[in-house]
């Protein structure tokens, strides 16, 4: 074992220096139990099996008793580098050169992990183990892949365990511009509708004894899209709809085909569900088709994922707050919805969540890095938000 040292550049470093590309996780896990063990965490190593996927580790630590409960939430897995000749150093070398980390989850997320897991030892250092409340890690070894045994497992053995979280904290990539200016609170949803509309096949000289499924297809995507969904609110953007395939497979020009076929896509706010979507997508086919003999449409759908929000409450405040005090800057952080999926996803089931961590930039790239100063920003700001979260409220 390494010495313990919980200087955030070197704890990064460790960190990229494990080749955990999902499922693997190269001893990335061992470096932050020996670290949180090291200062009077109980980890507890949660290895989960499922006959639908590979097996993950993941670690839960905690520390503290009774009181208002803090976690942090964040993996240790990360994407393939891809062409690894193409990187300026390799991949998990984690090269410093000037005022940049390199390496393959420099960003997205180890860096994260490694500020508050420093935060966590300075406070601790400073408060005591009986500061009056509980922090916990919350650390999966399978994010970036199909996450069956990551996190919603994880958060399953706490319910099980009696475990009460009231506040997460998921540390991706969230900030922009500068550490600390966004804040993500929840995100859009998205399914996937794949209509198929069946007509009866002729020639074009002999329309009337056929059914163009063509123009009913283009007649119901018409409709589709004649007025948009919602206009969006305060934290979301209006709801958007999207045809990204029509296919008639038709190359006879003579020929009124048996099928047409098209999908639409819709990322959608939180003035719906996938539910509302797919009643209000039958109500369309049904203005349509209802009437027509020769014609008729069949439906099926893919929710691939859920819109939620987390309204702001308790902990956004406390992390606004937090952001101005450690940053001396005075504009609020943006509160938003948009990007990509995380395991907020699954958090926010069980606690309020709220997601915040370094500058998302170059997270999945060729020569991922990130800034040496904003490690010690963010680390910085994630102590902050533990003393306001523990003492001043
Ligand atoms: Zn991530």
């Amino acid at each position: 074992m390494n010495k313990i040292d919980f200087n955030t550049t070197k704890l990064t470093q460790a960190l990229v220096r494990c080749k955990s590309v999902t499922p693997a996780d190269d001893g990335a896990l061992q470096i932050i139990e020996d670290h949180l063990n090291s200062i009077g965490f109980n980890c507890t190593a949660l290895s989960f099996s499922d006959p639908n996927s590979y097996d993950v580790k993941n670690l839960f630590a905690s520390i503290g008793s009774s009181g208002k409960h803090l976690a942090f939430a964040g993996h240790t897995d990360v994407v393939p580098a891809g062409n690894e000749e193409s990187w300026r150093f390799p991949p998990f070398s984690a090269t410093i050169e000037n005022d940049k980390l390199y390496g393959r989850g420099a960003e997205d997320m180890k860096s994260n992990i490694a500020c508050f897991m420093s935060a966590a030892n300075q406070f601790i250092k400073k408060y005591g183990k009986n500061f009056g409340g509980k922090i916990s890690f919350i650390i999966t070894g399978d994010e970036e892949g199909n996450a069956i045994n990551g996190t919603p497992k994880i958060m399953e053995w706490t319910k099980e365990q009696n475990i009460k979280i009231d506040h997460c904290i998921v540390g991706e990539p969230t900030s922009d511009k500068a550490i600390g200016d966004k804040i993500k609170i929840g995100r859009r949803g998205s399914i996937n509708f794949f209509l198929t509309v069946k007509g009866i096949q002729g020639h074009t000289a002999n329309g009337h004894r056929a059914e163009n499924p063509v123009h009913h297809l283009t007649k119901l995507l018409t409709n589709i899209l004649s007025e948009p969904l919602d206009n969006g609110n305060e934290y979301f953007l209006a709801t958007s709809i999207q045809v990204p395939t029509f296919d008639v497979g038709n190359s006879a020009h003579n020929v009124i085909p048996e099928y047409a076929r098209a999908t639409i896509n819709i990322r959608f706010n939180d003035h719906h569900t996938a539910e509302s979507l797919i009643n209000w997508i039958k109500i369309k086919i049904n203005e349509v088709f209802a009437d027509l003999k020769n014609a008729s449409c069949s439906l099926t759908e893919e929710i691939s994922a859920r819109s939620f929000i987390n309204k702001k409450g308790e902990l956004t405040d406390i992390m606004s707050k937090s952001i101005a005090e450690a940053t001396g800057r005075n504009e609020k952080p943006q509160l938003a919805t948009d990007g990509g999926t995380s395991d907020a996803r699954f958090i926010k089931n069980y606690c309020e969540t709220a997601e915040l961590g370094i500058r998302n930039q170059t997270l999945h790239q060729i020569d991922e890095f990130v800034y040496l100063k904003d490690l010690e920003d963010l680390e910085k700001l994630y102590l902050k938000i533990l003393e306001n979260y523990f003492f001043k409220n």
